[in-house]
């Protein structure tokens, strides 16, 4: 199949791109750098089976393909919260952009949606179907309510028109290939401790989060787009295992076998206290589970990190 990836430039982006490559697909990634880098897709650029364009999803595209992964927004608090109205646009009016490709040529489309819809959840673990606790005004929203109009504008594309739809609500993913200066907290604190540099914890530290490794994010990425049943989602993808930030931190100093310091930042506002995904509907619909445990996924994202380091990439 030939497959475009909006993002593919990106950290997601490019994994996937990979990984369809690698599995005998084509793929047409597109990008406008915003996030994304060259650096990500170089070796991707050897092959004959992936090509990539410099496009704002902002703006109508046309092509012919066979499937479509909307991978393309900012997922960095940093960097969706520079730009936020490009934030919203990049959601909202991407999704129409793509909805309206996946329209006209009677193809799939997978939205990248995120656990953000559940904003600053009162359950926990968070269920599908679970409606949300999200602060429409605050400095979060422009991406948590970019995504949730993304979903509506699926969902209605999906009742209206009939187009073959499929929401990931993807939960924090980590791994190689992530930007130094990504702003994320697995990649902020494994420069932080590489360099020797202070730890910075948001806050008391006590807030939750559970990581994903990259790859298994992926496998199930793919196995939602290729599900040949009548899967819409919304299906939550991520890794149940559920960490504090202090202990995240600490395991880092560990792992990397650092000198630097914990230091405590302000809390920014909005900041959900606890997140943890329900992945049974998954886990059912898709036989996925993910497999790499945190440790070994911070060791492989530590290795990654100092050999980019040494190398000055
Ligand atoms: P990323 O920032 O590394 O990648 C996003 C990519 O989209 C970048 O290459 C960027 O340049 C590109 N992009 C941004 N705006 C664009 C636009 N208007 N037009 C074209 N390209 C544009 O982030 P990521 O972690 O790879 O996330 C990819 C997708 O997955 C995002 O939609 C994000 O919301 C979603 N997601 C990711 C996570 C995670 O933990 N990584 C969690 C939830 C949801
Ligand atoms: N965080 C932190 N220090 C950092 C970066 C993030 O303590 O240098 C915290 C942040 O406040 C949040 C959690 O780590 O509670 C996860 O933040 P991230 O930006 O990775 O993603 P989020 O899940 O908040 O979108």
């Amino acid at each position: 199949m030939r497959i475009l990836v909006t993002g593919g430039a990106g950290f997601l982006g490019s994994h996937i791109s990979r990984k369809l490559v690698e599995s005998g697909h084509e793929v047409l990634a597109l990008d406008n750098f915003y996030t994304g880098t060259k650096e990500n897709i170089e070796d991707l650029m050897k092959s004959s089976k992936f090509e990539v364009i410099r496009h704002d999803v902002t703006f109508p595209f046309f092509v012919e393909v066979d499937a479509i992964m909307n991978m393309a927004c900012p997922a960095s608090p940093l960097h969706y919260q520079k730009f936020p109205v490009q934030t919203t646009k990049t959601s909202v009016i991407g999704a129409i952009n793509m909805l309206g490709l996946a329209k006209r040529l009677g193809i799939p489309i997978l939205q990248a949606s995120t656990s953000e819809v559940y904003g600053d959840p009162i359950i926990s673990p968070q269920s599908e179907d679970y409606l949300g606790n999200v602060n429409p005004i605050g400095i979060r929203a422009c991406y948590d309510e970019g995504k949730r109009v993304a979903e509506t504008l699926f969902f209605d594309y999906h009742r209206q028109f009939g187009i073959e739809i499929k929401i990931a609500r993807i939960f924090n993913t980590y791994g190689p290939g992530m930007q130094f200066n990504d702003g994320r907290v697995v990649s902020n604190f494994i420069i932080q401790a590489l360099r020797g540099d202070d730890i910075t914890i948001y806050g008391d530290g006590n807030q939750t989060r559970s990581f994903c490794y990259v790859s298994d994010l992926v496998d199930g990425l793919i196995r939602l787009l290729f599900t040949t049943t009548n899967v819409t989602g919304p299906i939550n993808l991520g890794n149940p295992k559920e960490n504090t930030i202090q202990s995240l931190a600490e395991k880092i100093i560990t792992l990397t076998n650092s000198n630097s310091k914990i230091v405590s930042l302000p809390l920014p506002m909005d900041d959900p206290r606890q997140r943890r995904p329900d992945i049974s509907l998954a886990s059912k619909t898709l036989d996925w589970n993910p497999i790499v445990d945190l440790e070994d996924g911070i060791i492989r994202t530590i290795e990654d990190f100092r050999k980019r380091m040494l190398s000055g990439s």
